[in-house]
């Protein structure tokens, strides 16, 4: 039934080869009949671009990457590099000119421009439409909403009560563009703005879904996300997260309605909000592969990252299951660095058992920037938060010219 013609070069049809459908669930989609892809353009070339490129490289994938920066994490590693603005619209056809799909490590770039290239033939995913309203953080909320998901109450007019968290629209990240009001005298945020309730937070959680353009999706495991206080941006993950059944297959549950609801393609992280009244609320979505899922890259049978390019390929998903619970700190350049960074630190845990380093290899370091990650494996999820601990307290991340 799967077989063609052309398969062991018998025929003229030289390009037609076997697709399998996949081992489990429904298979929606007819047997494709044509060659899969295998070259990747991905826009952006940060640590999410490089570690894709790593996944991708044993499955025979080919990458082009596009970045403003030379030396840019996944630059040296892509078989192309495109040295130019992500907002550059002649820099973003020539990847998609090239790639078979084309996808993207970051949101800051040119949606209407992609938007364009898609309507003029490139496969581009998950679909520009999406990363326009993810980039209207406000969009993003009233379209979760009116698909009944349940988010943190929120509101356009200025902040009338007290306190309230203020979130710009449009460019924030890594909590940049994101203030708590706790009374009519703080100093707002200068810019386009929507207002939420300030949500008692029992545990940040997140879960990524895989979806694959003929709709087949796959959960993975619920991740627990810690912060660093002094810069709002995520420090440290576990994976599985430390709560219950019932919880978790809410959390679960919710992350796989929100990326069915948005018809997303690729991976998607599903940020949530586990409250101290018991509730899940859903915080953000980010469509693309996310911090909180390098632990996958040891944790589960199949990374983040093979999980993205199989689904935006819609190849079969791998299996998402845990092989051993794993915890991730990330290396935040030190407060005050600057400079080259010194390599030495990131690599000073190495004697602990179950440690895996990855130095992202940025050629400058500035307070609080990601310039790596390490994940502890261990035998249980406390045990590795325990590890987590120590790797810690013996790695440093500082420039040349602290
Ligand atoms: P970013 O896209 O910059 O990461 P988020 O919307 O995820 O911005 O907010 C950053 C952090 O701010 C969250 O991880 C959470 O700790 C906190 N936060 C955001 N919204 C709320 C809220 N409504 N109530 C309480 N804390 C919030």
């Amino acid at each position: 039934m799967y077989h063609s013609r052309g398969v062991r070069g018998h025929s003229a049809v030289r390009d037609t080869i076997i697709v399998a459908p996949p081992p489990h669930g429904v298979y929606n989609g007819p047997v494709a009949a044509t060659r899969p892809p295998r070259r990747i353009g991905i826009i952006g070339g940060g640590q999410l671009g490089l570690m894709l490129v790593l996944a991708g490289k044993p499955l025979g994938f080919e990458f082009c990457v596009l970045d403003r920066q030379e030396d840019a994490p996944a630059a040296s590693l892509a078989d192309r590099f495109v040295m130019g603005d992500l907002y550059d619209r002649e820099a973003l056809a020539q990847v998609t000119s090239w790639a078979d799909v084309t996808t993207y490590e970051i949101e800051h770039t040119d949606t209407a421009a992609l938007h364009a290239l898609a309507e003029a033939g490139a496969v581009i995913r998950p679909h520009p439409s999406l990363l326009a309203l993810i980039n209207d953080k406000l969009e993003q909320k009233r379209a979760l909403d009116r698909a009944g998901i349940p988010v943190p109450e929120f509101r356009v007019e200025p902040a009338g009560r007290f306190p309230c968290v203020q979130k710009l629209r449009h460019g924030g990240y890594d909590g940049r563009g994101v203030t708590v009001l706790r009374d009519p005298d703080d100093v707002p945020l200068e810019g386009a703005s929507f207002y939420e309730e300030l949500v008692d937070i029992r545990k940040e959680l997140a879960v990524l879904v895989a979806r694959r353009a003929s709709g087949e999706a796959a959960a993975y495991p619920v991740t627990e996300m810690e912060f660093d206080a002094r810069a709002n941006i995520c420090s440290r993950v576990s994976i599985p997260a430390r709560l219950g059944e019932r919880v978790a297959g809410r959390a679960r549950d919710i992350a796989v309605a929100v990326v069915e609801e948005l018809d997303a393609v690729g991976i998607v992280a599903v940020e949530l909000f586990w409250t101290a009244a018991d509730e899940i609320l859903v915080n953000e979505i980010a469509p693309r592969p996310h911090n909180s899922g390098h632990v996958t890259i040891e944790a589960c049978e199949t990374s983040q990252f093979e999980q993205h390019l199989r689904a935006i390929c819609d190849l079969p998903l791998g299996s998402t299951a845990l092989r051993e619970p794993a915890a991730m700190v990330n290396l935040l350049g030190g407060p005050g660095s600057s400079g080259a960074p010194d390599w030495a630190g990131a690599v000073s845990g190495l004697m602990l058992p179950g440690v895996h380093v990855h130095w992202y290899n940025k050629s400058e370091v500035r307070p609080f920037r990601k310039m790596g990650h390490v994940t502890i494996t261990a035998g249980s999820v406390e045990e590795a938060w325990r590890q987590a601990d120590a790797v810690e307290a013996l790695t440093w991340v500082k420039g040349e010219q602290q």
